[in-house]
């Protein structure tokens, strides 16, 4: 039953699990192609960050926990970011032409629009480019009270005043549907996770990498929570980017290029042919992915932080909590871990942050958005659609191993 329909969707909703799936079906193709595209795969990500939480190890030392990072002689993208360049304006598009040298601009403080973000992100000298495609995200070994504990802090951000902490890594005790929403954007991310690192399961006799059924079936298939959260991040989500194209210009954001790499090296980029044309985002994002997800509601947040009916400080207090579990990212003591947890948290940040702070008349002016939110967001929609589309292929392994016995 489509269960992640009830309390923050509407009662109308139409939503089920096998429109998702169909709907999911439609778009794959297109989604997986978008995140190959030069804007989509570069990361910018400090992974060097101190954790302020706790005095994090880091015991994952096994090549499947590296991030295979760009030299500096690649791009010359290392430590550095552009000055001149300003996040975009929400529905204006500011794009300031810039007289710095490539290779010697100072980074300046940005602009981290401190209020509205739902998530830190990184910009300082420590960064460094990342090409997502040759870091994928699977089964690294990490794992044990290590990563047991980073959940465990990240569960207990929803401690939301009156509520249990130890309660919220096994069950739901939702004071109100806005903490059920932390709490399942959590658990559908943290399930996502585990769909990857068991549809990409390391062979340590061959060293390949293949779907384990048995360790899908412990870690998600077996709970139909964690299942229908992951869907209900999908419906999230899908949203989200419905929404950024109402009331961002989306051709022209992406047109503008990139607000994190100077145009002396976007124009080396086009030397070498390395920039797709923007016919290409065209015709996937704008021309099917977003119509496809706008043809019916997915989600309905209109009675969400209302007013009406909850403090008005909850939604600030929502947005804290939420961002701190970005910052806790930095405990997480496995590279390649650590970096798509970065990516999915600035993911849901700003699919958050399109859903509750766009339509605000107050938020007009100070609301930005930066490419790496973008990128950010795209590649966590990725996420749960290859989640969705492996957990289809895994429902076909588990009842053909039904057959065999
Ligand atoms: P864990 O997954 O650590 O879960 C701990 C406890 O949380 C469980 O015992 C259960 O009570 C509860 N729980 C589990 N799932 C859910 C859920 N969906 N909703 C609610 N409660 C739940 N490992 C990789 O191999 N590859 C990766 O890319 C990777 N990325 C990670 C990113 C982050 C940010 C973190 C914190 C960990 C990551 N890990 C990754 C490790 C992975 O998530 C597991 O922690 C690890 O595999 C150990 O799993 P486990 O079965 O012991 O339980």
């Amino acid at each position: 039953s489509p269960d992640f329909c009830s309390q923050i969707i509407t009662p109308t909703c139409n939503t089920t699990f096998s429109y998702i799936d169909d709907l999911n079906k439609n778009i794959r193709p297109s989604l997986a192609e978008l995140v190959k595209t030069s804007y989509f795969k570069y990361f910018k990500v400090n992974l060097d960050k101190q954790c302020k939480f706790w005095n994090a190890q880091h015991f994952c030392a096994t090549e499947n926990c590296a991030v295979e990072i760009l030299s500096p002689d690649q791009y010359n993208w290392t430590n550095v970011t552009n000055p001149d360049l300003k996040p975009s304006r929400l529905g204006k598009i500011e794009r300031a032409g810039s007289t710095a040298a490539d290779g010697s601009i100072e980074t300046e403080e940005p602009d981290t629009c401190e209020d509205l973000d739902y998530s830190h992100i990184d910009d300082d000298h420590q960064c460094v480019y990342v090409n997502l495609l040759n870091n994928p995200e699977r089964f690294t070994g990490y794992g044990g009270n290590q990563s047991f504990d980073v959940w465990k802090a990240i569960y207990s951000e929803n401690c939301f005043p009156n509520t249990n902490p130890m309660s919220m890594i096994s069950e739901e005790k939702e004071q109100c549907v806005e903490k059920n929403l932390f709490y399942r954007v959590v658990s559908g991310l943290h399930a996502s996770i585990a769909v990857h690192l068991s549809n990409e399961y390391l062979n340590a006799e061959t060293g390949e990498f293949y779907p384990n059924l048995k360790v899908f079936m412990e870690r998600v298939g077996s709970f139909n929570d964690r299942l229908s959260n992951i869907y209900f991040n999908y419906a999230l989500v899908a949203e989200s980017l419905v929404k950024l194209a109402e009331v961002l210009p989306l051709r022209e954001f992406i047109q503008s290029g990139y607000d994190d790499i100077s145009p002396a090296q976007q124009q080396h980029l086009l030397e070498n042919n390395a920039v797709d044309p923007q016919d290409k985002y065209d015709d996937l994002l704008l021309n099917k992915i977003i119509p496809s997800l706008g043809s019916n509601p997915l989600f309905n947040t209109s009675t969400l932080f209302d007013p009406k009916s909850v403090d008005p400080k909850l939604k600030d207090e929502f947005r804290a909590r939420f961002k701190n579990t970005s910052a806790i990212m930095d405990c997480v003591g496995c590279d390649r871990c650590r970096m798509w947890g970065k990516i999915q948290i600035i993911g849901y940040g700003t699919a958050l942050k399109i859903l509750f702070e766009s339509e605000d008349p107050n938020n007009a002016d100070k609301l930005r958005f930066r490419r790496i939110e973008l990128v950010a967001l795209l590649n966590t929609f990725d996420r749960l659609s290859k989640s969705i589309a492996a957990i289809n292929n895994f429902k076909e392994l588990y009842l053909s191993h039904l057959e065999d016995v």
